[in-house]
């Protein structure tokens, strides 16, 4: 399935609901620039093997690109185009002066060794840097990369060009530049979102059921934080498999990350220390977790989770996007149909390039915050992007990834138009 084609008829979708001017939409379905690069790496072993690397620049009409960096072994150019392409509409959706880009490399990083991860984020920053930099394309943590490897990355780029360039990429370790907060923004900005929605629905978050699937580090700081605030966690799963808690019990995230790290995978039963409770809780694959009873399912895992096959048997009131993707287009309508309210991934994990944003601007003033200032910017972004998006919701009588796209089409339309046409 093609994301890039699903996120393509995301934007012709939206594009009825508003004057957008004809040659902005031509412009918007194509990215600014595509750049691949082979790179071949020497092994531990001595052999060499090559890797397909690829950083898609999409739109640059309301500021420098910005988006992650993925090592994923399905990565490919149209998935990066069409992640590329979330990115110009999620930090229009919550109003920070950033355009949007993706980048990414072909390569299982579970099997490589630190060195040859090292060697080749190295080898793939040396081809970008004419690209790349703060006031071109700003790069950043996705899946499977971290603040270790956005290390790798401003020091290659700092080596080459001779001088010290925090601001190449967001999601530094602290040491170099990074930002407090950061690391468990994308969650943090999750559960504003969360926050919002329970209280437009007239949930009770003590009584609110959560499922969340992925267990990655937005999955994960979702969970915990959800917890945290009091939310009922009932449902957890990784790639390998998940838990579910049959009698709507809900569950410490930590518990079941202490686990994951003793055992290596999340498993049926749910252990606080050596004291396990595999009566109550249950394992279930990450296909059955999806249509597993809950209030709200948090999908924080990949693309194309919820398609027109499973979305008639989703039992959720509402669904939060923490990944890029993971709703296809048929499967929106069939959900809105049947009145299920999907919270789009351009709004619900929009925290992240917010926080980014943030580290961009802490880097360039070379003055810091701490976490709390952090959280204090945070949140009034994440709910006011928010509520704008509802309104805009109900004014249109459209979804909200729809109302989402209008209102960052809008604001890209704009500083397209002002740049003038010749
Ligand atoms: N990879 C994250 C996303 O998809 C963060 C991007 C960033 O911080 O630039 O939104």
């Amino acid at each position: 399935m093609s994301v890039f084609t699903n996120a393509l008829s995301q934007l012709k979708k939206a594009s009825t609901y508003i004057n957008l001017p004809s040659r902005v939409q031509e412009i918007l379905k194509k990215p600014e620039r595509v750049l691949q690069f082979s790179i071949p790496i020497t092994m531990d072993n001595g052999s060499t093997r090559v890797f397909d690397g690829y950083r898609v620049q999409y739109s640059s009409a309301r500021g420098p690109y910005k988006g992650g960096l993925r090592y994923h072994p399905k990565v490919n150019l149209d998935e990066v185009k069409a992640l590329a392409f979330w990115m110009a509409i999620k930090c229009a959706v919550v109003g920070i002066p950033l355009g949007g880009g993706k980048g990414g490399i072909a390569v299982d990083p579970k099997v490589l060794s630190q060195g040859e991860l090292e060697r080749l984020t190295r080898a793939f920053t040396r081809r970008l840097v004419p690209f790349i930099g703060p006031e071109q394309d700003v790069l950043a943590p996705d899946v499977n990369t971290n603040p270790e490897v956005m290390g790798w990355l401003v020091d290659e780029y700092s080596k080459v060009t001779g001088r010290f360039v925090p601001a190449v990429a967001t999601g530094k370790p602290l040491a170099l530049g990074g930002s407090q907060g950061r690391t468990a923004a994308t969650g943090q900005g999750g559960l504003f979102i969360l926050n919002e929605l329970v209280g437009k629905l007239k949930l009770d978050p003590k009584k609110t059921r959560i499922i969340v699937q992925g267990f990655g580090n937005v999955g994960y700081y979702f969970a915990k934080l959800a917890h945290k605030a009091g939310y009922k966690i009932i449902g957890l799963s990784d790639s390998k498999g998940g838990i579910y808690s049959n009698g709507g019990a809900g569950m410490d995230p930590d518990h079941i990350m202490q686990d994951k790290k003793a055992r290596g995978i999340i498993a049926g039963c749910y252990c606080v220390g050596s004291v396990c409770d595999c009566e109550n809780y249950r394992s279930m694959t990450n296909k059955q977790i999806l249509e597993a009873p809950t209030d709200i399912l948090v999908l924080a895992a990949m693309e194309n989770q919820i398609t027109r096959e499973n979305a008639g048997r989703i039992k959720a009131k509402a669904i939060i996007e923490m990944a890029n993707g993971p709703t296809t287009p048929e499967a929106d309508i069939k959900l809105a149909k049947r009145g299920v309210i999907v919270v789009p991934d351009v709004l619900a994990n929009a925290g992240g390039v917010t926080t980014s944003y943030f580290e961009m601007v802490q880097n360039l003033q070379q003055y810091y915050w701490t976490e709390a200032e952090v959280m204090q910017k945070l949140k009034p972004i994440m709910g006011q992007a928010f509520k704008q998006v509802w309104q805009k919701a109900e004014a249109l009588k459209v979804d909200l990834r729809i109302a989402a796209f209008v209102l960052a089409l809008e604001r890209i339309a704009e500083a397209i138009e002002v740049r003038g046409k010749y």
